[in-house]
């Protein structure tokens, strides 16, 4: 016996269409693993305005998509503090600062790109190539740090 279709069965196929074949299962939507701990998309719209479509770490220009990175690590499972997704709490950034700070933490502490639970982000300067050093406010604005940027 031939495990190739035969073309008659091709044919009826072709003819019957979809009619014959059991119906596709319901694709449930997927599960989250942990509750949505995201920043408002408003808050996401003032950080890639205030970036300008670069990365704030290196000022190189980012795909319209890029992520945002979270300056107070969130921990397991997220956090219930509002502070994570603050404006000055969040940066947008290529692909390489995001794992240069993900592999550099403590350098990338010295730099502001990561803050300490307890801190303000507000307070805590960035050493970016885009703006300078400057500290972030919470309305998307840029405060330069030690005199003119
Ligand atoms: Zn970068």
């Amino acid at each position: 016996m031939s495990v190739q279709p035969s073309l008659q069965n091709m044919a009826k196929d072709a003819v019957m269409g979809f009619a014959n074949r059991p119906a596709p299962k319901p694709v449930s939507p997927p599960k989250p693993k942990r509750r949505y701990t995201g920043a408002h998309p408003t808050t996401i719209i003032l950080v890639k305005d205030r970036a300008r479509g670069c990365c704030e770490r290196c000022g190189r220009s980012v795909p319209i998509d890029a992520e945002v990175h979270h300056r107070i690590p969130r921990g397991m499972g997220g956090t219930r503090d509002p502070r994570v997704n603050l404006v000055s709490a969040l940066v947008l950034l290529c692909g390489d600062c995001h794992r240069w700070i993900e592999s550099y933490r403590n350098a990338a502490r010295e730099d502001g790109w990561l803050v300490l639970r307890n801190a303000e982000p507000s307070a805590v300067a960035i050493h970016s190539a885009l703006h300078g050093v400057v500290l972030l406010s919470d309305d998307g604005g840029l405060e330069p740090v030690g005199g003119a940027a």
